[in-house]
């Protein structure tokens, strides 16, 4: 009896207990509950003004809530920057990622990322930038993967699935056209609705339909008359109602432009602060410009990502754990040896270890401290192996490994120019000083005055606050706003002096009315321009320097200092006429390309042209390494030369990885993600970029990259797909298993590969189809299909394809 009695009180208790569970637990809070149910009772408790604050950024993150504990989320871009450990590891740019061809590596690479980021305080990261490389001096060549939108959608789906499997939100950005950097705020990309849909729309749609990603950034540019956030064709009728997209858009960083119409085109937070929402966007709900229906799918959309990333049930922003471990160094690696592309071998590589006694390394890049583009997706990694460390450590201490530079080190700062340069034109010391809140110098400034000299650091402004961010706040904005500072500049001397702006946005300056820097972007890599200029003695020269800023950090600096070079070639060709072999590393770094702003030639710098050419009229047994995003022209070199090997930008293993290819312990297997032209007028934006100031017309339509030189029949210098090995294959026994497809087959190709030669190696097999009659104009080639094999000498492979419906397919712009 006392027992019975015992089980009904407990089950009494038991019951009591579990109500008032259920009474205090919201079903937000729920875990049982599925993340609608979620998403809707915590809709429900919100304020309107609780609803609006969300959909504002809060400087680098996004707002919590904490009456209702909506957590927050915790942006970082690629490089991480301002967590607990502002290094992180370096797997390799993502064009070197798309160049393994290797989809598992990349989801692989990506989980790591997702991983990572979570240890170090992170939850959303924008990346991937699936941007199509349709101008091959674009500054974002090392963010973005292809020229090609097949290649570019695996690769997208790949790190976006393997990122998200972590928890960590993808923002896939900037949808879309953000093809080039000049005049990237403002540009207003023409393309015909076919282009759109076969050229840059894929790698979104498979974002979104294969990936399910979370969040997608809205691009700064317009496309076909519309600022990319207040597009409502491409954020609402594409992306959300054609695709399907749950998730939420963001804007790009200071990229919002308006109230009503941007809310209602599709756009969901505003970053980095509520400039055009916050207050106002609250005033349109209340005076019935904007349906609270609206804000709550907004809303809506936010919390539904923030549930399924895990944000409410798990410590939101810090996993805890170690960031740099043996998993990360060794993938690292594998990126950077199936991602060098080895173009050129007259029989110079592999080099055998027991043949060479000395070797000479030349060049910038050799001992860099890093190697990647500039900008937001710039990173400092855990460690850096240049390709210095990575030779040394190869051969050991009975090869002589010597290094010089042999081209003079660029100057990234100079000392400031001292305020005894600077008067006005009425004779007073200093300089004259206008200001304007807005970017373009327009209109009647708003503050004027007198500096003693150009050396300005404003700060970030309260969007970090550090320093005001203005030079006068309350009366000069603290983002988009320009100045102009007049004078005269006395002459420090007789001579060439070397001149320069360091300067954080845009700027350029003129002497005697010439214009000699001419940087009018929002963040030139390395954020400083330089230049010569021939000073007379005891002379004056009309002095006007103009700057503005868009958001962020901003300053402005003025330097100067004598023109006196050193003789570095001389040194280096000769230790290369006494030594076995010489490995040149040449390219570009982040101070050369990067975010903001594109290329202005495919050159490479021409001292580093001067040293290629004279290193091999005394050494043949040469090989070139190429650092770089944006495409190189070669023809004042490249027939001097034996052997030329792409790396790119290969991550902090990137050193290890040529080392063990040059040695030949790993054979060469990526290929090229994009095609590099023999010269500027060859590509197919050569008579459409950058367009004017206002619109680039995207004239050549579909054919981008190899689409264009199949279709006009121009030999590039190295084609898409195109990679030399130390082996050879064999293709044999082509087989489809049907003739003809109707609308719901699937086609199966089938193609044995034999390594032919002497060596181990891997290959990528590239399946391309060709339309033989078609209603419309199709490009001569595309690419459906790639697998990567590895094969023994002798040993052979069946690799198969299937093809169906969608593969053939093209948009018909008559029906
Ligand atoms: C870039 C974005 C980046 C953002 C935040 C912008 O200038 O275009 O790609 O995510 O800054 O750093």
């Amino acid at each position: 009896m006392k027992n019975i009695i015992f089980i009904a009180l407990f089950y009494l208790f038991g019951t009591t207990f579990l109500l008032a569970q259920t009474e205090e637990l919201p079903v937000y809070k729920d875990t049982s509950k599925t993340v609608e149910q979620r998403v809707s009772d915590l809709l429900n408790k919100m304020t309107l003004e609780e609803k609006v604050e969300l959909l504002g950024g809060n400087g680098d993150f996004t707002r919590k809530n904490v009456r209702l504990g909506i957590p927050q989320m915790c942006y970082t871009n690629f490089g991480l920057g301002r967590g607990k450990d502002s290094r992180t590891t370096y797997y390799s740019s993502f064009l070197n990622m798309a160049a393994t061809f290797d989809e598992p590596l990349i989801r692989r690479v990506a989980e790591q990322v997702g991983e990572e980021a979570r240890v170090q305080g992170y939850n959303i990261m924008s990346v991937p930038q699936p941007n199509i490389i349709r101008v091959p001096k674009g500054g974002r060549t090392f963010e973005s993967f292809s020229e090609d939108p097949y290649l570019s959608a695996r690769m997208t789906v790949a790190f976006v699935k393997g990122m998200q499997s972590k928890k960590l939100i993808s923002i896939t950005k900037h949808f879309l056209a953000n093809n080039q950097e000049w005049n990237r705020f403002d540009v207003d990309v023409q393309m015909s609705e076919r282009t759109m849909r076969e050229i840059y729309f894929p790698s979104f749609k498979a974002a979104v339909q294969e990936a399910d990603v979370w969040s997608i950034m809205a691009g700064y540019n317009q496309v076909n008359g519309d600022y990319c956030i207040e597009n409502k064709y491409l954020l609402t009728d594409v992306l959300k109602n054609e695709w399907g997209f749950e998730g939420f858009v963001m804007s790009d960083f200071g990229g919002a432009r308006t109230t009503v119409k941007m809310a209602e085109a599709g756009m969901d937070i505003e970053m980095p602060k509520p400039h055009f929402w916050g207050d106002k966007l609250l005033a349109a709900v209340q005076n019935g410009e904007i349906s609270e229906t609206l804000i709550n799918d907004k809303v809506r959309r936010i919390l539904r990502v923030q549930f399924k990333a895990g944000l409410f049930d798990e410590s939101p922003c810090d996993y805890g754990g170690i960031a740099n471990t043996e998993v990360r160094r060794k993938l690292a690696l594998e990126t950077a040896e199936k991602s060098i592309v080895l173009l050129k071998n007259e029989n110079t590589l592999p080099l055998k270890l027991e043949d060479v006694k000395s070797i000479a390394i030349l060049g910038p890049n050799a001992d860099a401290k890093n190697l990647i583009g500039g900008g937001s997706g710039t990173l400092t990694p855990h460690y850096f192996v240049n390709l210095l460390d990575g030779i040394k450590s190869k051969v050991g201490d009975n090869v002589k490994v010597e290094y010089l530079r042999g081209v003079p080190v660029p100057r990234l700062e100079l000392p400031i120019a001292d305020e005894k340069y600077f008067k006005t034109i009425d004779g007073k010391p200093g300089v004259y000083a206008e200001y304007f809140n807005n970017r373009e110098l327009k209109g009647k400034p708003v503050l004027t005055r007198i500096e003693k000299s150009i050396d300005f650091n404003w700060g970030y402004g309260t969007q970090r606050n550090e320093g005001p961010g203005s030079p006068e706040p309350g009366v000069v904005n603290e983002d988009k706003w320009s100045a102009r500072w007049t004078g005269k500049f006395i002459s420090p001397g007789e001579g060439i002096y070397e001149i320069g702006l360091k300067a954080d946005n845009g700027v350029r300056l003129w002497l005697d009315g010439k214009m000699v820097i001419d940087a009018w972007s929002d963040a030139s890599p390395g954020k400083f321009k330089i230049t010569k200029f021939n000073f007379e003695q005891g002379r004056e020269y009309d002095l006007k320097v103009e700057f503005y800023e868009n958001w962020g950090s901003c300053r402005c600096k003025l330097g100067l200092d004598k023109y006196n070079p050193p003789n570095v070639i001389t040194p280096a060709v000769e230790l290369a006429r006494s030594s076995d072999v010489v490995i040149l590393s040449m390219g570009l770094n982040s101070t050369m390309e990067g975010e903001s702003v594109d290329r202005i030639t495919l050159e490479l710098p021409q001292e580093q042209v001067e040293l290629i050419n004279e290193v091999a009229k005394v050494n043949q047994n040469l090989i070139v390494v190429l650092n770089n995003a944006t495409a190189i022209v070669m023809n004042d070199w490249l027939d001097n030369v034996p052997s030329v090997i792409e790396a790119f930008y290969p991550g902090q293993e990137g050193g290890n990885a040529l080392a063990k290819i040059i040695f030949g312990e790993v054979n060469p297997s990526g290929r090229m993600p994009y095609t590099f032209p023999k010269k500027w007028e060859d590509t197919p934006v050569a008579e459409t970029y950058p367009g004017l100031k206002e619109t680039a017309h995207y004239d050549e339509g579909i054919f981008v990259g190899y689409r264009y030189f199949d279709n006009e029949n121009i030999e590039p210098l190295f084609p898409f797909g195109y990679g030399l090995s130390y082996t050879t294959f064999e293709y044999s026994d082509i087989q489809l298993d049907k003739k003809e497809m109707q609308q719901n087959d699937t086609l199966t190709i089938k193609v044995t590969i034999k390594n032919s030669g002497k060596r181990e190696g891997e290959e990528v097999v590239q399946l391309y189809i060709h339309d033989q009659e078609a209603s419309v104009e199709r490009e001569p080639k595309s690419l459906k299909g790639f697998k990567r094999i590895s094969l023994k000498p002798n040993e052979s492979k069946t690799v198969s394809f299937k093809i169906d419906k969608d593969d053939p397919a093209f948009y018909s712009e008559n029906d």
